[in-house]
């Protein structure tokens, strides 16, 4: 569906970037920007910039920039106009809808039809759950038995499918409403049997799985007859809007209240997580089914650095809090464990305590991971001393995995303690298992390994070499267009009675008008792009601002612009290269001066050389004679532009 080109200028304009950013990643205000663990790489200190006043985010660590769309697109994995939607909702703005033609629903992507089909069957089985007999006496009234009260049922939207004679009732429904039997096989709600297509899941609750934004992505079932042939829960299969490895249970309803504690409690199912929220605990998510994986992990630490495991309180409950810590640990995060009494599981004991027992019942019996491990294990070993070998090497094995050193020698002194042994021992334990690590990493052969040695910094001057002259001169000068393009500043000029006139111009005006003037233009082709829109809005009398950059249909435009609007501008930063005023004047209208100089000025050297270089291969007279003119000709422009810009330069 087309979205109008107005409505579409009016939702990113109403699209407030460290709203939108905000939802994903924990902001923290330092200056004038927003700071916080970039999403889009892994790291240990932000790096990631959002900027409201410019409406872009930037991560110095990966590269990625842009706006709010983009931002969408690359972290929920949008299509440019499912971002839009998306903001279109966020921010209550209507987008004409009107009927799709056929063509439209046939580009319409296999995504957006996998939203669209999961969005009408959890409407469906909520509709069947409450509103018809079946629903309410078998789905509504297991769910009443276990203990769920209506407002949990319906924040999770928890349904039915109906068990009907044939297994049909959805897949039939749907069919009705013109889904196609391909796609509910596709993603998963239908299965082809012998008479044709069914339903997945008839006669199971149903538990709509959601995606950080709180799309429908997947199903969860629960079977509610005892049947030893069917599992007890049917899940949907992998598709293009479901990774299990990417998800959590109930992450959308967690994330605000686990940025706001700075803590993820993690847990094993789906009623787990259910009866957290129902006693007022809703920083819970869960792993549902899969072992942890490093891409949940890695969810979570967008919110937070610190997950607590409540496990069951039984042999295999222990056991899920073994697996996936030491992944966690490596994650940089802070991992700890509450195990529950033998006959509970979460679901059981906040059903049986009350929500103030359950906390303190959390905070009081909160183990550190490392800790917990030493303890559990040392248990297991008792006085056996081959066992007790294996466990402190098992927990050595796990304090090398965690990066930060300092961590690392808090819990050699604790398990030194734990473990009754000299601290030294397990720091040489610790170091060899590092160095093996080192080796591993660095692709080294070999025993012997002497003293770290840090890798050589790649040299700038490489990097530099390749570029094309003027490169950082042309980017600064398209800094400074796109940041201050609109803004206005007094032009002093010679007119023809050769008197100094003052005009109001704007920036933009004034630096292509230079530009033009002595026949300057960019090498880089993203460069004259801006320059060239700047130069036709300029005649057209309306000159653009950034969003209009940062929101580019180019691809490359948008990228560059938000990368260059991301960092501020040092208005002194001229000082440095040994630039000089004549005169007072304002930082900016200088600023550009300076900019305009050092391009200039380096462009011209750049031309020199060349000619020097050719003088001296040059064997004809009027070659060189051309030549010599050429390089006088360089000489006057870099005199009046000295002149005109009225800067003195130290060389
Ligand atoms: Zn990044």
């Amino acid at each position: 569906m087309a979205i109008p080109k107005e409505t579409v200028e009016q939702i990113l304009q109403a699209s407030h970037i460290e709203e939108v950013v905000g939802e994903f990643v924990t902001l923290k205000k330092r200056g004038s920007n927003l700071w916080g663990n970039c999403p889009f790489h892994n790291e240990k200190t932000p790096s990631f910039s959002v900027n409201p006043a410019r409406n872009i985010f930037k991560c110095f660590g990966c590269g990625k920039a842009g706006d709010s769309a983009k931002f969408l697109m690359e972290h929920e994995h949008y299509t440019y106009p499912e971002a839009l939607r998306y903001l279109a909702k966020k921010y209550n703005i209507k987008i004409e809808e009107r009927e799709q033609t056929a063509e439209e629903i046939m580009l319409q992507t296999v995504r957006e039809k996998m939203f669209n089909i999961n969005e009408f069957a959890d409407k469906y089985f909520v509709d069947t759950m409450w509103n018809t007999e079946e629903g309410r006496n078998i789905g509504l009234e297991y769910f009443r038995e276990r203990g769920y009260l209506n407002p949990i049922i319906e924040k999770f939207h928890l349904g039915y499918n109906p068990d009907s004679t044939h297994w049909d009732a959805f897949t039939e429904h749907a069919k009705k409403n013109g889904y196609s039997e391909e796609l509910l096989e596709q993603i998963g709600l239908s299965i082809k049997g012998q008479k044709g297509l069914y339903d997945r899941y008839h006669g199971r609750v149903m538990f709509p799985i959601h995606s950080l934004t709180g799309r429908v992505i997947g199903f969860g079932g629960r079977i509610l007859v005892n049947d030893k042939k069917s599992p007890k829960y049917q899940n949907s299969p992998e598709s293009e809007i479901y990774d299990k490895k990417q998800t959590l249970y109930g992450i959308y309803f967690a994330k605000n209240a686990i940025a706001k504690q700075d803590e993820c409690i993690l847990v094993e199912g789906y009623f787990d997580v259910l009866r957290m929220h129902q006693i007022g605990i809703e920083n819970v998510v869960a792993s549902s089914g899969t072992s942890l994986t490093i891409e949940q992990i890695r969810l979570v630490k967008r919110y937070t650095k610190n997950i607590t495991m409540l496990y069951d309180g039984d042999a295999a409950g222990i056991h899920a809090a073994l697996r996936g810590t030491d992944m966690i640990l490596a994650e940089g995060m802070n991992v700890r464990v509450v195990v529950l009494p033998p006959e509970h599981d979460p679901d059981t004991f906040g059903k049986d305590y009350s929500a103030e027992y359950v906390s303190n019942y959390l905070k009081e019996n909160a183990k550190d991971f490392v800790r917990f491990k030493t303890e559990l294990l040392l248990k297991d070993a008792e006085n056996d001393p081959i066992k007790r070998g294996q466990v402190i090497r098992d927990i050595v094995e796990t304090i090398s995995v965690i990066p930060d050193n300092i961590f690392r020698i808090t819990y050699v002194k604790e398990c030194s303690r734990l473990l009754d042994m000299p601290e030294q021992a397990l720091t040489n334990e610790l170091n060899k298992l590092l160095r093996a690590k080192y080796r591993k990493e660095l692709g080294q052969e070999g025993d012997v390994v002497t003293e770290t040695t840090t890798p050589q910094p790649k040299q700038e001057d490489d990097i530099e070499d390749q570029l094309p002259a003027g490169y950082y001169q042309e980017r600064e000068l398209v800094k400074l267009l796109l940041m201050y393009g609109k803004e206005t500043i007094v032009d002093q000029r010679i007119d023809e009675n050769n008197e100094t006139v003052y005009e109001q111009v704007s920036v933009a005006q004034f630096i292509v008008d230079d530009l033009k003037m002595d026949g300057f233009q960019f090498t880089n082709v993203v460069n004259k792009k801006i320059f060239d829109i700047f130069d036709q809005a300029i005649d057209a009398g309306q000159i653009p601002d950034d969003q209009f950059f940062v929101s580019n249909e180019d691809e490359t435009i948008a990228q560059l612009a938000a990368d260059l609007l991301s960092s501020p501008y040092k208005l002194d930063q001229w000082e440095k290269y040994g630039i000089f005023v004549k005169r007072e004047e304002n930082m900016l209208r200088t600023t550009i001066l300076s900019s305009l100089f050092r391009y200039k000025d380096l462009i011209i050297e750049e031309r020199r050389k060349d000619i020097e270089e050719e003088l001296k291969s040059a064997d004809d007279l009027a070659d060189q004679l051309i030549l010599l003119k050429q390089k006088k000709d360089l000489d006057e422009i870099r005199r009046q532009i000295n002149e005109r810009l009225g800067i003195v330069i130290a060389r």
